[in-house]
């Protein structure tokens, strides 16, 4: 019994290992710019897996903290003139931003960088998870990521046999756009001694706005066009 739970063990190990290896090589050796290989990076998240199967994934996951470090803050230069860019402080980036995005910023559920070559001729700017991307969501009216739950009602508890409902309600802290959004709330599960009431997980029907993040490609402001590498 052990030892068909330690070989399975070491095939995970090995599965992990190379599946994590291949996938993170793969993009570290395409042709993409750093922002691309950043975000497909990023969502290639090992989770806690690495503390599960520390042998291969401990050291892949090193790796892996290094290369976005690397893909995020290495040198880029200019698509439109090959000059080299610089990345802004926090304080000199406030220049480069507009209202919206300082908003962001200043409830962290976007992080921005700003990229700008010597004589200013090209300006990139790069958008990142904040901190409390999780706290916020798009706004319908303006699209900034800025949308925050203010409060939450319970319409139907959830019972041993049928869903229950609640609506949270949000609003923008660019706009004061005022949305609601109705969740479902899981079943209770019998069996469970310590089940929780309203769980954890829920499926979403949206009223009005989807929740997804909208970090499509990095937009590159002031006289700049494309994005740079
Ligand atoms: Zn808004």
């Amino acid at each position: 019994m052990w030892y068909i739970i330690l070989i399975i063990y070491i095939l995970l190990c090995i599965y992990y290992g190379i599946y994590f290896y291949v996938r993170m090589a793969s993009i570290h050796i395409s042709k993409e710019d750093y922002y691309d290989k950043y975000k497909r990076l990023q969502n290639l998240n090992m989770g806690f897996k690495y503390m599960f199967f520390p042998i291969p994934l401990a050291t892949i996951h090193e790796l892996y903290l290094k290369r976005l470090k690397e893909y995020r803050y290495n040198p880029r230069f200019s698509k439109l003139n090959g000059k080299q860019l610089t990345l802004l402080d926090s304080e000199k980036e406030i220049a480069h931003l507009n209202d919206g995005q300082l908003i962001e910023e200043n409830i962290k559920s976007v992080d921005y960088d700003v990229w700008v070559t010597e004589d200013r001729s090209d300006i990139l700017i790069l958008r990142y998870y904040g901190e409390s991307c999780r706290s916020y969501i798009e706004c319908d009216e303006c699209n900034y990521e800025a949308n925050g739950r203010v409060r939450t009602e319970i319409i139907k508890i959830a019972t041993y046999d049928s869903y229950g409902e609640r609506i949270n309600f949000y609003e923008c802290k660019n706009c004061n756009a005022k949305t609601s959004i109705s969740e479902t709330i899981p079943m209770k599960v019998r069996e469970s001694s310590s089940s929780s009431s309203s769980g954890s997980s829920y499926s979403s029907s949206s009223s009005s706005s989807s929740s997804s993040s909208s970090f499509g490609g990095g937009s590159s402001g002031g006289g700049g066009a494309g994005v740079s590498w």
